[in-house]
């Protein structure tokens, strides 16, 4: 204690004798403030859309509300999604299985609308459960979490079985929902080694509910998570749990 305090009252010591002298060199530093402003390159000019929910100019449209052109589906690839299209949203046909899109995405802006069933059936997991999946293999749970109780890591807007939500920011049922999300991929070298793990950061109807966390690998119902090295693009999917759950307006922006 004695010698921390005698090393304290040195560093004071000497950081005084030096104050001067640091002043005197603060003072021969004269940059204009222009040195610190850079216009190159210049940032791209990107419209809005008219409300903040509505793809921007840049965004790839997934659905409109027309039809499921851009997904196809996961049982059986190059077949159409399974899937049904009315009033501007499309519905999960149950054992149906998931739909995916045909592009593949790495590093994005998301954004999606959701809605689970009006008619609460099943309880925990088993009400309004669907999970949007990027890149077919890390689950952004989707669930009824209004009054459902459930384990945490898995309710919704959990990155299922590894990061819960912050906070449970969900609508009703019958209600929409929607989750504005930050996807970063995972980076591997050639060797199919992890140089940089996934992340992620959700807004779930406009709350952070994930904040930049870190991916300990593709979602695992059962068992510790490890990551196998992949494509740097795939598609995202969209999960048949056999639960009606309504989607609407998803757009992405590429961010790689
Ligand atoms: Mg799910």
């Amino acid at each position: 204690m004695k010698l921390q305090l005698f090393t304290l009252l040195g560093l004071v010591g000497v950081c005084t004798l030096l104050q001067p002298a640091m002043a005197q060199d603060k003072k021969e530093i004269k940059l204009p403030p222009e040195a610190t402003e850079f216009y190159e390159p210049e940032v791209k000019v990107v419209k809005p859309g008219q409300e903040n929910h509505q793809p921007p100019a840049d965004a790839i449209v997934l659905f409109d509300g027309s039809n499921l052109d851009k997904w196809e589906s996961e049982r059986e690839p190059g077949k159409a999604a399974p899937w049904k299209v009315e009033n501007g949203k499309f519905v999960v046909v149950p054992k149906t299985g998931g739909i995916k899109t045909k592009e593949g995405f790495g590093d994005m802006q998301l954004h999606i609308e959701w809605s689970a069933p009006t008619e609460i059936k099943g309880t925990g997991q088993g009400r309004g459960n669907s999970g949007l999946f990027f890149m077919g293999k890390y689950e952004l749970q989707i669930l009824d979490s209004y009054e459902n109780d459930t384990y945490t890591n898995g309710q919704a807007a959990s990155i299922y079985k590894q990061h819960p939500p912050l906070v449970n920011a969900m609508r009703p049922p019958g209600e929409w929902n929607t989750y504005d999300v930050v996807f970063t991929a995972p980076r591997f070298n050639s060797d199919g080694m992890l140089v940089s793990p996934a992340r992620v950061t959700v807004f779930h109807n406009g709350i952070l509910v994930q904040n930049n966390v870190t991916l300990k690998g593709p979602t695992e119902y059962i068992g510790i998570p490890n990551y196998v090295a992949h494509d740097d693009k795939l598609p995202i999917h969209l999960q048949d749990h056999g639960d009606l759950v309504s989607f609407r307006n998803i757009w992405v922006r590429k961010l790689d």
